[in-house]
């Protein structure tokens, strides 16, 4: 393939000339057209710019009608240009009119043209306009000119994204829009976006070194199949939650010849490595854009994920933005996302997180949470509407994401913000009271936590303890495996920070989706059901040791409580236990305080153990039941995957007898029971686990308020003979039977004090 000649680099170079030269936006978007007519040795050159509502304005034109500049408006999809848009292709026809799409405008005079050239101009993979020749004589423009226009549409990208042009900055990327979602993390944000994995965009687009380019790009191409296979390599993967197949499949493109040789042809013609890998990019995202089939949607997004990474290596960019300075009010912005990234953040800069996959369940909603930060997950479509540093406001009530919003609504927000506050008031006054329904049951409300910033939660929210501490979020957010005598600083602190409260460390639950960057763990084909929790530390025992000697230190003369994830079998939990006693006894060999009381309790969350409760008790000082796993592995349906984390209810009846069952044995055991899954920090949820007879359960520590509101707004008895009717009747719809229980009998499930009141206030 031949290099670009002469008169498109020509082209170029002049481009870039004007777009130095002073003047207004709108003169050098005339200007730029006129050249480009000129060097292509065309009668006709235009550029439209796409609006909102997906319509096309055409913005500057030589050859054409001036008048229809700003008049002319091909709506969305509609003629030519509007085809190129919308399938983001190139149109190359020696006679226009004969195309079925094309649409005769008589105000712009072009009824003497024929041949018609056209390009979509692109910018990070977006469509931002369209960039036509057009010619009297009937011809069909060579591959050369097809390449040289398209080179030219990505410098006229980069014209009309910087916002010079007026009217084209608000449009660039549809002005405002909003996406909906699904709540991970209620509250609500004013920001701007920042992208988990930032963008590049090229602006050097033409070299005089074709040789060093692709020296460039094939280093580039070498060190990102390098990074994935030690990704794939380090079962790093995992900590993504299901991305593994999206890894594979990265390293299948990534390998891919053809898409290498398509970046080097480009070089070849004399683009630099960045502006080859940008050009091959914009081809595949055309193909993206038609394609109907989801699996190939989704393989195309790998390809466009690829050119991302293969942009930051060339560019010399990190991969996160974890890695550089974000701003104070960062709504972060990601495709997917594992716990371990999230917490790579500055936690006091960060407002917000939106991704565009990921179920409630997941950890990394889990980790929102207990950061206190409002989360959306499943937001389809948002890492191409939004740009790094676009203001936005994230309405994790409603679901839904502001991006560029209106003034109007960014006071309508500031209104909504001060009226949480408000509600939050009311809440804090909730703060002293008991938990006590109307009918005199004491609930114990206590908060999960994991991370220092969670300590102040205990103290704010009122809760009567830490139900659940997950140990292994500061494992997570440590650069090297945290050695004993750090971890039982750790736990000291827990413990002080809690006075005379009630903790409950859960041992080290690491596996799965929560794996530890310093931790070489063997790629797995399922981890959620691999070798993790348990299993793991049964297998190496030091492991478990160290945190144990860690807890039992950190307890020294005062009440030890821990608990143990994943047990499946009453012989693991004895195993286990049998560790804990070697240990406590090596303590006071060693001269050492050991805790006055030592309490050890099991999680109930993976089904088989649920047949064994009776031996269970017989052993455990305390259960607690572990719902987000228990349905996971109850229905199959991986609570990190968002095909079917909702697919399956919590209060179905199944869960509900399952939830039953549990609460029967533990009360003829005299066991201790808790429930610490997500489902307890939700109003209707928590009611139903009232009903069923949990008389304490734990939640993320913004959920105390409102769940302390609904308790004290309910009475259990009569709730409890309603919900075994309904379980007896077989009905199906317990959510919707619940819901009208509550509006029936006054449960407080939203706001529980008189709103209106409330906004006088
Ligand atoms: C659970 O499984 O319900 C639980 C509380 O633990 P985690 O979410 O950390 O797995
Ligand atoms: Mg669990």
């Amino acid at each position: 393939m031949a290099q670009l000649d002469a008169g498109p680099r020509l082209l170029i170079r002049r481009l870039r000339q004007i777009m130095a030269e002073p003047g207004s936006g709108q003169s050098r978007l005339d200007r730029v057209v006129r050249e480009i007519a000129r060097q292509m040795v065309a009668e006709v050159s235009s550029v439209y710019v796409r609006r909102q509502d997906g319509s096309l304005e055409l913005y500057a034109t030589e050859g054409l009608n001036p008048e229809a500049v700003h008049n002319t408006h091909m709506k969305r999809g509609e003629g030519l240009v509007g085809l190129i848009a919308e399938q983001a292709k190139t149109i190359n026809l020696p006679e226009a009119r004969s195309h079925p799409a094309f649409s005769y405008r008589p105000e712009t005079g072009e009824e003497e043209y024929h041949s018609f050239l056209g390009v979509p101009v692109l910018r990070a993979g977006r469509v931002l306009g369209v960039l036509t020749v057009q010619n009297r004589t009937r011809r069909h423009y060579t591959s050369e000119e097809e390449e040289a226009l398209q080179t030219t549409a990505m410098v006229l990208a980069e014209l009309l994204a910087s916002g010079e042009v007026a009217g084209v900055n608000d449009q660039r990327l549809g002005g405002s829009l909003v996406i909906s979602g699904l709540v991970l993390s209620e509250g609500i944000a004013l920001g701007h976006i920042v992208l988990h994995e930032p963008r590049v965009v090229v602006t050097q687009l033409v070299s005089d070194d074709p040789e060093g380019e692709r020296a460039r790009l094939d280093a580039a191409i070498g060190q990102l199949r390098a990074t994935i296979d030690k990704m794939l390599s380090r079962g790093e993967i995992s900590a993504k939650g299901d991305h593994r197949e999206v890894l594979e499949a990265y390293r299948m493109f990534a390998l891919d010849r053809g898409w290498a040789a398509r970046m080097r042809e480009a070089v070849a013609r004399g683009l630099t490595a960045e502006a080859a890998v940008e050009r091959v990019r914009n081809d595949t995202r055309a193909q993206m854009l038609r394609q109907r089939d989801a699996f190939w949607r989704e393989r195309f997004r790998d390809i466009d994920d690829l050119s991302d990474r293969l942009l930051r290596i060339l560019a010399g960019k990190t991969m996160t933005a974890a890695e550089e300075e974000i701003p104070e009010d960062t709504i972060l912005v990601a495709r997917t996302m594992g716990p371990a990234e999230l917490l790579d953040y500055d936690r006091a800069r960060l407002r917000a997180l939106v991704i565009e996959e990921g179920g409630p369940a997941s950890h990394v909603a889990i980790v929102a949470r207990a950061l206190g930060i409002a989360a959306l997950g499943q937001a389809r479509g948002v890492i191409e509407a939004v740009e790094s540093g676009d203001a936005a406001i994230l309405d994790a009530e409603s679901g839904e994401l502001h991006i560029r919003p209106s003034s109007d609504i960014i006071e309508a927000y500031a209104d909504k913000v001060r009226f949480r506050a408000r509600r939050q008031k009311a809440y804090e006054k909730l703060r002293a009271k008991p938990a006590v329904t109307r009918d005199g049951c004491r609930i114990a409300l206590n908060i999960n936590a994991g991370l220092k910033v969670d300590l102040a939660h205990l103290a704010e929210s009122g809760a009567d303890g830490i139900g659940l501490f997950r140990t292994e979020l500061e494992f997570m957010v440590s650069a090297t495996f945290p050695r004993r005598e750090r971890q039982t600083e750790i736990y000291a602190r827990v413990l002080e920070a809690a006075g005379d409260k009630p903790v409950t460390f859960r041992a080290l639950d690491i596996g799965g989706d929560k794996m530890l960057p310093y931790f070489r763990h063997a790629p797995e084909q399922n981890p959620a059901l691999g070798w993790r929790a348990i299993r793991m530390w049964l297998d190496r025992p030091g492991l478990f040791r160290a945190q144990i000697g860690a807890l039992l230190r950190a307890a020294s003369g005062r009440e030890l409580r821990v608990m143990l994830p994943m047990i499946a079998e009453v012989a693991e939990f004895d195993r286990a236990r049998e560790i804990v006693l070697r240990e406590s006894r090596h303590l006071e060999q060693v001269g050492r305080e050991p805790p006055s009381r030592i309490l050890l309790g099991a999680m109930v969350e993976v089904p088989a153990i649920l047949w064994q409760l009776e031996a269970l008790c017989e052993r455990a000082d305390f259960l607690s039941v572990g719902s987000n796993d228990l349905m996971q592995f109850l229905f199959a349906a991986d609570r990190g995957n968002d095909r079917v984390a909702d697919r399956f209810d919590p209060l179905s009846p199944v869960m509900l007898r399952v939830l039953k069952e549990i609460v029967e044995v533990a009360a003829r055991r005299e066991t201790p029971l808790t429930l610490c899954g997500e489902m307890a920090g939700r109003p209707l949820e928590a009611m139903a686990l009232i009903g069923l007879g949990y008389r304490s359960i734990s939640m993320a520590p913004a959920n105390v308020g409102p769940i302390k509101a609904m308790v004290r707004s309910l009475e259990a008895a009569p709730l409890a003979r309603y919900l075994k009717a309904l379980l007896d009747a077989g009905e199906a719809d317990v959510r919707g039977a619940l819901e009208r229980y509550a509006e029936e009998n006054g449960v407080a499930l939203r706001v529980p004090f008189d709103s209106k009141k409330a906004r006088q206030e």
